[in-house]
Parts: C-alpha cells; structure tokens; sequence
C-alpha cells in the first residue's frame, strides 16, 4: 500500500511569540511521554494528564479485572491495563525503544537482561525515560480528563478531576491538545449467532491475568493474535481441553497442535446452542465451559467533544491526516499512537516529533482542503485492495513507508536499516517457532548491528 501523493512540508523559522503555545497531552504511557518530551525540545508549555498513580500505561500491571468479564457497558468502571501476569514482550527489546535512549537491560538485581523480557522490565525502562528527560515533572497523577471540547479563538477547554472522586471538575484552557489515552481498554467481542441463550462463561483477554480460573474446564479461545498464541498455550497447562477458533490459518495447521494433547485449532465458530455446545465452520462442535474472547480492541474517546470533526466509525478514527491531524482541527488537536501492527514506541516518537514542529511553528501541514483529499485518496485505496474499514489504523508493511515519510517531514534521521530487518526476523521466527521465538532466533548479526548503534546513545 502507498502513501498517498500529498504536498510537501516546508520548513520555516520560529517566531518567538509562538514558542509559549500551552499543550495538554492525555495519557502518560509511552506515547504521552515521548510526545511531552518532544513538545518540551522544541519549547512548548506541556501539561500530561493521567489518571492512573504513576507513568507507564499499558506497562503497569495490575492483578484487578472489571467486574463483568467481558468489559462490555460504557459506565463500567474501567481497568486500564490489559496485561496477563506472565506477558512477555513479542517484540525484541532492541526494536522497541526510542531511537536515542535503547531499551538496553538494566543493572541491579530486579533487571531483566532478556531479549523479551517481562513486562516490569518495560515499566521500568518506561520510569527511566521519564526521569531521564525531565518528564514525570510535568506529569498530573490521578488526574483523568472528563472532557475535551472546542471553545472560542480554536482553543480547548480541559476540565480534570481527581480520579475515582465525582467532585466537579477543573476547567483549563490549552491551545493544543495531543491525546495519548491508549486503545488496548475497549474491548471488541466476536459476534456469535446463538451466543444469547449459551449458557456458558464468557471473558475478553482484557480480564484475563492467570490460568488457574481456567483449571479442567474446556475453553474455546476465539482469535490467534499475540495475546491469543500466549494465552492458549498457558491455559493448556491446566485446562482440560483448549479449543482455538481462527479467523485465518495457514493451510495444514487445523487440528490437533504439535507438543500438546489438549489443543486444538479450529475455523471460526459458526453458533452456538443452548445446551452448550459450540459449533465450527468445519461442521466440527464440542461442549464448552467458557468462551474466552482475544479479538481485540475498539478505539474510544469519551471525553472528546469535537463538534463531529472526529469519529469512530467501525474502528476506523477519521477523517485524520496521516493517523494525526482531523484536518479542520489541525494542528490543535492531534493523535499519537492509533496505528496498529507496528512497532509502537519509534512510531509514537516520529508522530510526536511531527506534532511538535508543527505547533511550534518550524514545521507547516498542507492546506485543510490538501489533507482532507489525501485523507480520500488513502480511503480510496483502502477500497480498492478491499481492506475493511476496520483496519483503516493496521498499517504492518506499510509502517516503515509511514515512519520513513514522518522522518523526512521531521528532517531526522530515517530507522535504521537494522530495526526493520530484525522486526520481520521476529515476525518470521513468531511463525516458525511459536513455543519458543522469544528464547530461541537466528539474528545474531541483527543484534551486533543494534548493540553497535547503541553505543552512541548509552556511552
Ligand atoms: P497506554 O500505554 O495505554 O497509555 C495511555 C495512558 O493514558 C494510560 O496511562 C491511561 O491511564 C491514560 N489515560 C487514558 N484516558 C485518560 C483520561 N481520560 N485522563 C487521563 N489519563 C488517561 N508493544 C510493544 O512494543 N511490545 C510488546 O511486546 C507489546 N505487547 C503488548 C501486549 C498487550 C497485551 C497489549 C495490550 C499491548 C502490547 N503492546 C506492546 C502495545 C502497547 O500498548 C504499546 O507498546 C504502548 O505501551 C501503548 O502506549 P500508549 O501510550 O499509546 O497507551
């Protein structure tokens, strides 16, 4: 898929008046913080919200789940993180840190030095990010954004309260907002004809943390992402028998899974009964305890007023320039880290790097009516290789074209030619070693080259 054709962005001087623009950023994962660390480099006021105790996002697992396993109902009151207990990285450590400060392993004895390591060890680099640019200053705790809407002079109000407290909230004013708020909280159920009257236990992975709920019971585990490769594999160490429904395979894979006598992969399900039995597209059906839904998340933005400028229609959040910019609201309001398939925390830097010299003035977008064609022109080639509006955000192949073209609009240095082999090395090894590619590869030259550029940043 190319990027569409689009004007280039010229570069120009910054007058001074301009440097004290005031910013909110939503959110202090990795995304609000690589984005306030941007902000900041080129001079700009930053406020990060976040309504969670302390920086990370994602990264701070907690052992709580919601109260209805599914995660269903839009005045629930939300965990943020989606983290299982024993969640590993599926991407390698090299690949996924900033460009000038590498996710290297960290000395002292609660580091983990492996090349997947445990999510603490990302939490921790994550800290360390924040301390090391100055960041967590700027960081509100326990503060979540109830509402983000226009007012007069194309400026936003801001209103935050103390999070889990119903007390009024605080009005603010920024010029610019940046919302960082992550997209792995909503999730996204398979629709199942019959699944009304099933009269078993359904969760989505965003409530799943440990196994042992799962002990002798058979499960059918719909989605063979990631998250769900993880996960079946772990429950087939207690349950009696683990069911994986796909809605793609490769072709010889169906049946029983090799190194295992209680799993098996199956087409999608087709219904289900109210005698409790799941039926597959094959014709092939079993009596299952539980349904346990990996298939994902929805964007969601429930404080974001934007007069219809933004929205979420069947997962796709437009119209945006880029992933960035909804083009009548650009620059004052802009997205980091909506696309998907990718390697996230690079990509959140690049975008983060575009927004800052766009609102400082250095950088300059298109005309609206210039982005709002190339945003048609993108949804047209969507249509035309008949991608389903749903992955409007997936970008996959398409990611380092992406980041190439942010680097050149940012004038920085483009990803090296090492982080892209060893991302399609990973994805390569995934498939060939599913038990094992964190412990086990080939890319030995890969981490050399790596190690070597580090040198520069760590020294
Ligand atoms: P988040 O980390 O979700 O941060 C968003 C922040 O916004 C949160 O702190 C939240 O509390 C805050 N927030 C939201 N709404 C509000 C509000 N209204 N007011 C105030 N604050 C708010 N990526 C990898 O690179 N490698 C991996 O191995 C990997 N594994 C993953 C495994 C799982 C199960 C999941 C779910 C994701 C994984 N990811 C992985 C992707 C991961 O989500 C990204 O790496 C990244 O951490 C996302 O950062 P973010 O800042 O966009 O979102």
């Amino acid at each position: 898929m190319a990027i569409a054709g689009t004007p280039s962005t010229t570069m120009r001087q910054l007058p001074m008046s301009l440097a004290s623009r005031h910013v909110a950023v939503i959110g202090a994962g990795a995304a609000g913080l690589v984005t306030a660390r941007e902000l900041r480099r080129e001079g700009l006021s930053v406020v990060v919200f976040e309504q969670g105790d302390q920086v990370g996002g994602t990264w701070v697992y907690t052992p709580r789940v919601e109260s209805d396993p599914l995660g269903l109902g839009s005045i629930r009151a939300t965990v943020h993180s989606s983290l299982y207990r024993s969640l590993r990285t599926n991407l390698p450590r090299e690949c996924m840190g900033f460009r000038d400060y590498p996710f290297v392993s960290r000395d002292g004895p609660d580091g983990d030095p492996r090349r997947f390591p445990g999510h603490r060890e990302v939490l921790m680099y994550l800290k360390d990010f924040a301390r090391e640019f100055g960041i967590a200053e700027l960081v509100r705790l326990e503060t979540e954004v109830v509402h983000v809407g226009l007012v007069e002079d194309s400026k936003w109000k801001v209103i935050s309260r103390k999070s889990g407290s119903d007390e009024a909230g605080v009005d603010e004013i920024f010029d610019a907002v940046v919302v960082c708020n992550g997209h792995f909280t909503e999730p996204r159920v398979a629709e199942i004809p019959g699944i009304s009257k099933w009269p078993g236990k359904q969760i989505h992975s965003h409530n799943y943390r440990v196994p042992e709920p799962f002990r002798d019971q058979v499960v059918v585990l719909i989605g063979s992402s990631a998250s769900g490769l993880d996960i079946s594999r772990e429950i087939a160490a207690v349950a009696k028998e683990v069911h994986i429904a796909a809605r793609t395979f490769v072709d010889g894979t169906l049946g029983k899974q090799a190194g295992y006598d209680n799993l098996w992969l199956h087409p999608m399900i087709e219904s289900v009964r109210d005698d409790g039995t799941v039926y597959f597209l094959d014709g092939s059906f079993i009596l299952a305890d539980v349904i346990l839904h990996c298939t994902g998340y929805k964007y969601h933005f429930a404080f974001l007023e934007t007069d219809g400028y933004v929205t979420v229609d069947d997962n796709r959040v437009g119209p945006l320039y880029k992933h960035i910019f909804p083009p009548v609201l650009a620059p004052w309001l802009s997205f980091v880290g909506l696309p998907w398939k990718v390697i996230p925390f690079r990509m959140f830097e690049l975008q983060s790097k575009w927004i800052a010299g766009v609102l400082s003035n250095r950088l300059m977008l298109p005309s609206q009516k210039e982005m709002m064609e190339d945003v048609e022109d993108f949804y047209s080639s969507l249509e035309v290789s008949g991608t389903p509006k749903r992955y409007t955000h997936s970008l996959f192949d398409y990611q380092f074209e992406y980041n190439d073209w942010l680097t050149s609009q940012c004038g920085c240095p483009a990803d090296e030619e090492w982080r892209k082999e060893m991302f399609y090395s990973c994805v390569k090894n995934l498939f060939a070693r599913p038990e094992s590619y964190r412990d086990e590869w080939e890319d030995h030259h890969l981490l050399l080259q790596a190690h070597e550029d580090f040198i520069q940043y760590t020294l």
